[in-house]
C-alpha cells in the first residue's frame, strides 16, 4: 500500500500504473511519482513547479 508521506492517507495505485506516473493523494493533494520497488510501487514526492526551464 502506498502511503501519503504528507498526511499519512492511503493512496490508490491503478492496477496497469507504470512506473513514473503521477497520483495525487486524495486527502491533503500532494503529488507523487511511481517508482518501482521490489514489493510494488513506491512513492516519491514528485517535483514541484521549479524544473529548470533554463535561463
Ligand atoms: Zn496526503
Amino acid at each position: 500500500m502506498t502511503k501519503c508521506t504528507e498526511c499519512d492517507a492511503n493512496i490508490p495505485v491503478p492496477k496497469d500504473a507504470l512506473e513514473g506516473e503521477l497520483v495525487t493523494c486524495p486527502d491533503c493533494g500532494a503529488s507523487y511519482e511511481l517508482v518501482k520497488g521490489t514489493d510494488g510501487f513506491g512513492l516519491k514526492p514528485a517535483q514541484a513547479v521549479g524544473e529548470d526551464w533554463g535561463q
